[in-house]
């Protein structure tokens, strides 16, 4: 049955059953142009007004998606479909889809409470896997309710993005991008009809119930730590288990704003058709040459993973240097994270560091001047917030090796176990980086 089946039925149930739709259904010439879009896609459900009204399954239209739902929540449809119609030209924009291009796209997706009523409303394929949450297939998906609002909304902008994949890139590669790119660009902040996708959002109040930094520190507690290129062996069969959504969206929000390695990942989305292991060993051939400094940066960025973070804040970068930098002087920009500052120890050789200066660890009314003593009104990772650390970056750093920090403040003398370079930074989480202003100067003797 044909695309124009679907919707000449589409119009009938939404003018005969659901009295508040105002939206008109798309025109006949949208419809085709929709086929035209990606002619192959499978064909869409045939919708049958009578059945539907008998399991009192109701539709709210928008721009881009029609969603039946037996929730009888009007407004809380309307609010779904409203954000589904706001990202839709994000998706296209992100994607480089241009804009007359994504008129016509217009998809049926339903919000189920009860299964047995969409399948008796002829709504649920027989040949419809199970699945523990949505499910995107061709012109449609199908969804569960989830705890709150914000992670339900989350879960259709994360259809959504894997549906627009689908239909503009003709896929939406190997599992772990496919789940990783819906789960990165469907975290959003909605507010009064206003939508931003793949938002920074700092406070988890706003993205209630979504907890994927939570699963990640606990996957780690649980001694569950994970090589970036392990991620892309993860099989269709992994994401049965929701901590794996976390690991992709970590490892897509981590490859998409590491500066080694941001380039190749916009990318892409121009070989998205591609699903097989080659996609991923294509993307590692061309990061070859930092792919272990990628790693070893990915395992300092799972252990500070929380909301708001940011991996280009984490990513190692050279301290900037002074006149004086020879003789083991350099100056530490404190809104930044591990700073390699060249200087090379041997295993066993002892070092006194020194560091001068004040700096602002907050922003805004009032500032928080801090020293490199750090201040002990407040703690992070167990140490006084703003406090001077120093690390070894090996020369032969392992796998799933993450860097161990030792306390400086303003002034101490430290033997080192293991040969390496050193590296510096305050002690901040990294989300909260960025708003520091001002320099420490650190003198290695
Ligand atoms: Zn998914």
């Amino acid at each position: 049955m044909g695309p124009n089946r679907l919707l000449c039925s589409a119009r009938s149930v939404v003018c005969l059953l659901v009295l508040f739709l105002a939206q008109p259904v798309l025109a006949q010439g949208d419809l085709e142009q929709m086929r035209r879009l990606n002619p192959r896609m499978p064909p869409p459900l045939e919708l049958d007004a009578k059945r539907i009204e008998a399991q009192g399954i109701t539709a709210v239209t928008g721009e881009h998606l029609t969603l039946y739902s037996d929730l009888r929540d009007e407004a809380r449809c309307r609010d779904l479909v409203a954000a589904f119609d706001a990202a839709v030209p994000q998706w296209g924009s992100f994607f480089g889809i241009p804009g007359g291009q994504l008129r016509p796209w217009h998809l049926v997706g339903f919000l189920v409470q009860d299964r047995e009523r969409f399948k008796a409303a002829g709504l649920w394929p027989e040949d419809l896997p199970e699945f523990p949450a949505g499910y995107n297939l061709g012109h449609h998906f199908w969804i569960f309710p989830q705890e709150g609002n914000y992670y339900t909304r989350h879960l259709l902008l994360h259809e959504g993005t894997h549906a627009f994949m689908q239909w503009y890139l003709g896929g939406s590669g190997p599992p772990w991008y496919s789940e990783g790119m819906a789960e990165w660009l469907a975290l959003h902040r909605w507010s009064e009809g206003s939508l931003e996708l793949k938002a920074r959002i700092a406070d988890r109040n706003q993205v209630d119930y979504w907890g994927r930094p939570k699963l990640i520190r606990k996957a780690l507690e649980a001694g569950r730590r994970m090589r970036l290129d392990e991620l892309f062996d993860f099989p269709n069969s992994a994401f049965r288990n929701v901590e794996s959504y976390a690991w992709a969206w970590a490892g897509c929000e981590f490859l998409a704003r590491h500066p080694l390695s941001a380039k190749s990942f916009a990318q892409l989305p121009k070989f998205a058709e591609d699903s097989s292991a080659a996609f991923s060993r294509d993307l590692k051939r061309k990061l070859k040459a930092d792919w272990d400094r990628l790693e070893l940066d990915w395992q300092q960025f799972v252990e500070e993973l929380d909301y708001g973070i940011l991996a280009d804040r984490l990513a190692i970068r050279p301290v900037e240097e002074t006149a004086q930098a020879a003789e083991g002087t350099f100056r530490l920009a404190t809104a930044w994270g591990w700073q390699d500052s060249g200087i090379e120890v041997a295993a066993g050789e002892e070092k006194q560091i020194e560091a001068r200066g004040r700096y602002m660890i907050r922003t805004g009314d009032p500032p928080w001047p801090c020293e490199a003593g750090g201040i002990t009104i407040e703690y992070y990772r167990g140490r006084p917030l703003g406090e001077l650390l120093v690390a070894v970056l090996p020369e032969d750093p392992k796998f799933n090796e993450v860097l161990v920090p030792l306390p400086i403040g303003t002034s101490r003398r430290l033997t080192f176990e293991r040969a390496g370079r050193l590296l510096f930074r305050i002690n901040e989480s990294p989300v909260w980086l960025e708003d520091n202003t001002g320099e420490l100067e650190i003198r290695v003797r």
